[in-house]
């Protein structure tokens, strides 16, 4: 097989550490950049540094932020005796375009795994039982309607219930075994209002 040239080579290299991007894409990414111009390309590394140097984690909520805290928890309007526990920041993103909720998030960055070795201690646990206060009057578990999301939103009942604070599940009709990200905000927006208590 013909060698790429260094320079090209080491392009393709970091491109395949990408997640979701096969030895195929990295490629034809990498054609795709030596066919840009110099201005193009440069944007496209300034935009992804900048991403890398301006964006930190909401000391709150740890959703994604340029300033802490996040502007969700710093908004008088958001109703912050209603917290909405999810898995991932780009779950934040798909609860907001709902439109329909107007409490304040709790960001677990993952779920409980075993075969993955993941346990509560590896997630933001730890700093959602800190943040119940007797202000809080609802929890409401947002994980992804999987089996991971299903045995970290039981895990969550069991640990937030004895503190005395009313803790709720989104409610079915969700596709089983999807993505909250990818659930369409009707739907969403449904499974919040019909969310159950646990
Ligand atoms: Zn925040």
């Amino acid at each position: 097989m013909a060698r790429y040239p260094k320079p090209m080579a080491r392009l393709i290299e970091e491109l395949v550490r990408l997640p979701g991007v096969g030895p195929k894409t990295a490629q034809r990414l990498a054609f795709f950049l030596i066919s840009q111009t110099p201005a193009e390309v440069q944007s496209l590394t300034d935009s992804m540094l900048q991403a890398k140097q301006r964006i930190i984690y909401c000391s709150q909520c740890f959703h994604l932020t340029e300033e802490d805290p996040c502007p969700i928890c710093s908004n008088p309007k958001r109703n912050k005796n209603f917290i909405c526990v999810v898995e991932e920041p780009r779950d934040v993103i798909a609860m907001e375009r709902t439109k329909s909720f107007d409490g304040i998030y709790h960001v677990l960055h993952g779920s409980i795994s075993p075969l993955e070795g993941i346990g509560p201690n590896d997630l933001k646990v730890k700093e959602l039982v800190a943040r119940i206060g007797p202000d809080v009057q609802e929890v409401v578990l947002a994980t992804d309607p999987n089996v991971e999301g299903e045995a970290t939103a039981m895990y969550l009942a069991r640990l937030l219930k004895p503190i005395g604070v009313k803790v709720t599940r989104m409610a079915h009709g969700m596709p089983v075994g999807s993505d909250l990200e990818y659930v369409d905000e009707v739907t969403l927006s449904k499974a919040l209002e019909g969310r159950r208590e646990l």
